[in-house]
C-alpha cells in the first residue's frame, strides 16, 4: 500500500460548483463561511462491527464490550447491514449519488478511548457523495454520508484540591456505529448552522434513520468556521468546533468564534488552523488541538473487512421506500390546506405533528385552527392526541359550544383517558352560552353586581371593561367570551 500523497485533512471530493445567490451573514465588511460534519447515531440495536448492544446512557461502565469492540488481536468485524442501511436512507434522503462500491478504511491513531490503536472509518471511497439539503429555498451542499464507529469515552475525576486526579475509561461507546454528514463550506450564518442541523434532525427522524436525541449524544453537530472579507472568493483559516451536543450550544459557539476570529483579524494577527471546544459553563471556545492533517492518520484500507458493493437493486428499494421528505410534505401543507408557510415549516418539521394535522383535518377539522391547536397545544405538551378527539375539539371550539379553555380540557383528558371528546364534554357538563339572551342575563348581572366599575367606564375609564370582564369570566364561565364582551358594550354604551 502505497503512502497517501498531498493528502488534505479532507478527503477528496468532485468539484461542485458554488452556491448562488447572495450570501447573507455579512458582519461588518466580514462575511462568514461555514461547513458542517453533523454526527449521528443510526437507529440500529447493535455496534457497527460486532453483536454488542449500542446500550442507553447511564449503562453500567464497560458492559457492552466484546473482544471485537475492544480491537482483541486475531477477531474479525462484520458489518452491520442495519447501520449500513440508515446511512443509505439518509444519504438518498439528501439525494446524494450512491456509488457502487464503497469500503472501510483504517484511520491510525492512538488515545486512551481508543485501545485498538485505530477507528474503522471511511476515506477515500464513502457511501455517498454530492447531495443537498434544501434550506429556506436555498441548496446547502452536502459533501457525503459516511459511515464510522464511535470511539471509548474518558472520564476525568478527582479531587482539585488534594490534586489526587484521575481519569477512567468506559468503551460502551467503542464501535457504535456513527454516520458522518458532511457539508461544502455552504452556510453563512451561526442562524442558517442551527436551522441546517435542526433540518437535519427532521430529516433524521422522518425517515426513521435515528432518534438524533441529542441528549443522548446520538447527534452531535461540528462547525468548521472561517470568515473573510466581504466579496473575496478565497476561504480563510478555519477551526473547527467539536461535539457540540445542543442547538443553541451550536448557535452560540459559532457566534463566539466569529467574534474571536473577527477581533484577531482586525487586530492584525492571524486564524490558527485548529481545533476547538465549546465550554457552555463559560460560553466560550478554548483551544484543544493543533489540526491533524489525514497523512497524521496513514488510512488504509481495513484488511479484515471486504470491499461493499452495494446491489442497485436494494438501493432503489430504499429510494421507494423513503416517506415524504419535510420539505416536500411543508410545501404540500401551504398548497393542499393553504396554511400560511411558517405554520407548514413547524408542523412538517415533526413527522407525528403532520400526520396528526392531515388525519384530524381528513375527519372534518378546519385546516387553520387545527394548526394553531397542534402549535399551540399539542406541541408543548408533548403528547399525541388521536386524530379524532383533535377533530372533534377543534370543531367544538370552532363553533362556539366549549371555550378554549374547556378545549384544553378536554384535550388533554382525551389523551389521559383514550375517551371520546363528546364524553367528556357530557361528563364535565362543558357547554358555552352563546345563546344571546342567556349571555345578556349573565351580563346584566356582572353590571348590577358591579356599579362602581360601570360608573367609571362611562365616566371614560377603559380599563374598567377588563374588570368587568374577569368578573363575568368568574361567575359565567360558561359564557361564549366573545358574546359576552360585544353585548358588554352594547350596554355600557
Ligand atoms: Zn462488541
Amino acid at each position: 500500500m502505497p503512502p497517501l500523497r498531498n493528502a488534505s485533512s479532507d478527503p477528496p471530493t468532485p468539484a461542485s460548483p458554488p452556491p448562488s445567490g447572495p450570501l447573507p451573514g455579512e458582519r461588518g465588511g466580514w462575511e462568514v463561511v461555514i461547513g458542517m460534519e453533523v454526527h449521528v447515531q443510526p437507529r440500529t440495536r447493535s455496534k457497527m462491527f460486532c453483536g454488542c448492544a449500542v446500550g442507553q446512557p447511564g449503562d453500567p461502565p464497560n458492559s457492552n464490550v466484546c473482544e471485537i469492540c475492544l480491537g482483541m488481536p486475531g477477531v474479525l468485524p462484520v458489518i452491520n447491514k442495519a447501520a449500513v442501511e440508515a446511512c443509505l436512507k439518509t444519504a438518498l434522503a439528501l439525494s446524494c449519488e450512491i456509488p457502487r462500491h464503497t469500503k472501510f478504511d483504517r484511520k491510525n491513531y492512538m488515545y486512551p478511548d481508543l485501545p485498538k490503536g485505530y477507528q474503522i472509518s471511511q476515506y477515500d471511497l464513502p457511501m455517498s457523495v454530492t447531495g443537498y439539503l434544501e434550506l429556506d429555498g436555498r441548496r446547502v451542499r452536502v459533501r457525503r454520508v459516511h459511515l464510522e464507529e464511535d470511539t471509548g469515552k474518558l472520564i476525568h475525576a478527582g479531587d482539585k484540591l488534594h490534586k489526587a486526579r484521575e481519569s477512567f475509561v468506559d468503551l460502551n461507546r467503542a464501535g457504535v456505529p456513527l454516520m458522518e454528514i458532511v457539508t461544502e463550506p455552504d452556510l453563512r450564518s451561526a442562524d442558517e448552522a442551527r436551522d441546517y442541523a435542526v433540518a437535519v434532525r427532521t430529516l433524521l427522524r422522518t425517515i426513521g434513520a435515528s432518534d438524533a436525541d441529542m441528549e443522548k449524544g446520538q447527534l452531535r453537530a461540528e462547525p468548521n468556521i472561517s470568515i473573510r472579507r466581504a466579496g473575496s472568493t478565497e476561504l480563510g483559516v478555519k477551526t473547527e468546533l467539536k461535539n457540540i451536543n445542543s442547538f443553541r450550544a451550536l448557535h452560540r459557539a459559532i457566534l463566539f468564534e466569529v467574534a474571536r476570529q473577527t477581533e484577531v483579524l482586525e487586530s492584525g494577527g492571524t486564524v490558527v488552523q485548529e481545533t476547538r471546544g465549546w465550554s457552555d459553563a463559560e460560553q466560550r471556545t478554548f483551544s484543544q488541538r493543533s489540526k491533524e492533517f489525514a497523512e497524521d492518520y496513514r488510512y488504509f484500507p481495513e484488511p479484515d473487512l471486504p470491499p461493499l458493493e452495494l446491489d442497485a437493486e436494494w438501493i432503489e428499494e430504499l429510494r421507494r421506500a423513503l416517506p415524504e421528505l419535510p420539505g416536500v410534505r411543508r410545501s404540500r401543507l401551504v398548497s393542499q390546506y393553504g396554511l400560511p408557510t411558517a405554520d407548514a415549516v413547524l408542523i412538517a418539521a415533526d413527522r407525528d405533528h403532520a400526520d396528526l394535522f392531515e388525519a384530524a383535518v381528513a375527519e372534518g377539522a378546519d385546516a387553520k385552527p387545527t394548526a394553531n391547536w397542534i402549535i399551540g397545544e399539542v406541541a408543548p405538551s408533548g403528547k399525541l392526541p388521536k386524530p379524532g378527539a383533535l377533530a372533534d375539539t377543534v370543531k367544538l371550539v370552532s363553533a362556539g359550544k366549549i371555550t378554549r379553555d374547556q378545549g384544553r380540557e378536554v384535550l388533554a383528558e382525551s389523551v389521559e383517558t383514550g375517551r371520546a371528546a363528546a364524553e367528556i364534554v357530557a361528563r364535565h357538563g362543558f357547554a358555552q352560552l352563546s345563546d344571546e339572551s342567556a349571555v345578556q342575563a349573565e351580563v346584566e348581572a356582572v353590571m348590577a353586581a358591579n356599579p362602581q366599575a360601570v360608573a367609571d367606564y362611562r365616566a371614560g375609564k377603559k380599563q374598567a371593561l377588563g374588570a368587568l370582564m374577569a368578573d363575568l369570566k368568574k361567575r359565567s364561565p360558561q359564557a361564549n367570551p366573545k358574546v359576552a364582551s360585544e353585548l358588554l358594550l352594547r350596554l355600557l354604551g
